[in-house]
C-alpha cells in the first residue's frame, strides 16, 4: 500500500509517504500558514505522490462523530484561521481517496501500539508535554473518541502551595496544560525549560503535576502502559520523579504487575519522534481497509 501521512502543527505540517509496515519512504515539512495557502500545498504534495489513502493527525478540537454534518472539521481551535476548516472533505475531494482523521495525540498512541513499544497492548495512554499538553487514549483496541475526543491535557491539578504562578490556560486556572506546559515552565521560572536542567525544584514541581494527572488516568482508564513524549519530556530526570510520585499518590491502593514494574509502565516515547507520523500511516490504512470487503480487512477492528 502507498499511504500518505500528515501531522498538522501550529508552526509546520509534516507530510510523509510510507506503507502499512510503518516504513516511511520520504517526508517533507510545509510551514503552517492560513488554510487557503497551506491546504493547496498539502494537496499538491500528496497528489503528486499518488497515495491510495491519507491519514491526518490533527490539532484540535476536531469533529470525529461520523454522523455529524461537520465530521472531519477542525472546530474551536485557538488557531483562528483554521477554525471551521473542513479538512477531511477538502482532501477527499481533491485526492479522491479515503481520508483517515483523528487527533495528533491519538495518532501518536496509534503509532506506538501498531509499530512501537506498546505493540499488542489494548489499553494505552500517550501524553505529550510540549507547547501544549494532550493525551491520546487507546482503549480495548480502539482509539477513544466518545462525545468528542479526550482533552486530558486540561484535567484539573491541585496546585502546590508554594507555586505562585497563575497558569496560562485561558479556560482554567489550574489545569495540567496551564501549569505544566513548556511555555508555563518558561513563564514561571523566567527561562526556557531546556535551560533549566540543573534546577531541581523545577522538575520536582513539574513531576508532581504530571504525576497527579497520570494517577487520575490510571484510576479512570486502567491503562497497561503510559507513554510520555513532547519536548519537555526530553528532561529524562523527570521519569524517576514521576514514577515515584505516581506510586506515592496511588498509595498501594492498586496492585498490578504493571505498577510493580514502574520502569516499564511509565516510559518515554520510543519511535524517535516518529510515533505521530507512523500513526497517521495506520490511520490511512484503517480508512482504506474500512472501505474494502471483509477478507481484505484483517487488522481493521480498530475503527
Ligand atoms: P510542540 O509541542 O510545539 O509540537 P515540542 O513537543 O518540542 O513541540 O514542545 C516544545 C516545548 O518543549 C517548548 O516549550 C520547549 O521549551 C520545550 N522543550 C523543548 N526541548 C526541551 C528540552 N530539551 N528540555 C525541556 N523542555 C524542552
Ligand atoms: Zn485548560
Amino acid at each position: 500500500m502507498r499511504l500518505g501521512a500528515l501531522e498538522t502543527g501550529g508552526t509546520k505540517m509534516v507530510c510523509a509517504v510510507g506503507d502499512e509496515t510503518g516504513k516511511i519512504y520520504e517526508r517533507t515539512t510545509i510551514p503552517t500558514d492560513a488554510p487557503q495557502t497551506t491546504m493547496p500545498q498539502l494537496i499538491a504534495y500528496f497528489r503528486e505522490k499518488g497515495v491510495e489513502a491519507l491519514g491526518v493527525g490533527c490539532f484540535g478540537p476536531i469533529e470525529l462523530d461520523r454522523t455529524s454534518p461537520r465530521y472531519g472539521y477542525i472546530t474551536s481551535t485557538p488557531k483562528e484561521a483554521w477554525r471551521n476548516c473542513p479538512v477531511v472533505s477538502v482532501f477527499a475531494e481533491a485526492l479522491q481517496c479515503p481520508i483517515g482523521f483523528d487527533t495528533d495525540v491519538n495518532s501518536a498512541v496509534l503509532g506506538e501500539v501498531t509499530f512501537g513499544q506498546a505493540c499488542g497492548k489494548r489499553c494505552v495512554v500517550y501524553l505529550t508535554v510540549g507547547t501544549g499538553v494532550g493525551a491520546g487514549v487507546y482503549i480495548e483496541g480502539k482509539l477513544l473518541h466518545g462525545m468528542l475526543h479526550p482533552e486530558a491535557g486540561h484535567v484539573m491539578i491541585r496546585r502546590k502551595e508554594n507555586d505562585r504562578y497563575a497558569g496560562r490556560c485561558p479556560y482554567h486556572r489550574n489545569c495540567l496544560e496551564g501549569l505544566a506546559s513548556g511555555p508555563a515552565i518558561r513563564e514561571r521560572w523566567g527561562a526556557k525549560a531546556e535551560l533549566l536542567a540543573n534546577r531541581e525544584e523545577v522538575w520536582e514541581l513539574e513531576a508532581d503535576y504530571i504525576a497527579q494527572a497520570l494517577a487520575g488516568y490510571i484510576l479512570t482508564l486502567s491503562p497497561q502502559m503510559i507513554i510520555l513524549g513532547g519536548g519537555v519530556m526530553h528532561q529524562e530526570q523527570l521519569f524517576p520523579l514521576i514514577r515515584r510520585k505516581v506510586a506515592q499518590m496511588l498509595n498501594g491502593y492498586i496492585q498490578t504487575r504493571e505498577l510493580e514494574d514502574m520502569e516499564h509502565y511509565i516510559v518515554p516515547a520510543a519511535l524517535r519522534g516518529d510515533q505521530g507520523i507512523m500513526g497517521c500511516l495506520e490511520l490511512a490504512r484503517l480508512e482504506l481497509c474500512a472501505g474494502r470487503p471483509a477478507e481484505n480487512n484483517k487488522k481493521s477492528n480498530q475503527l
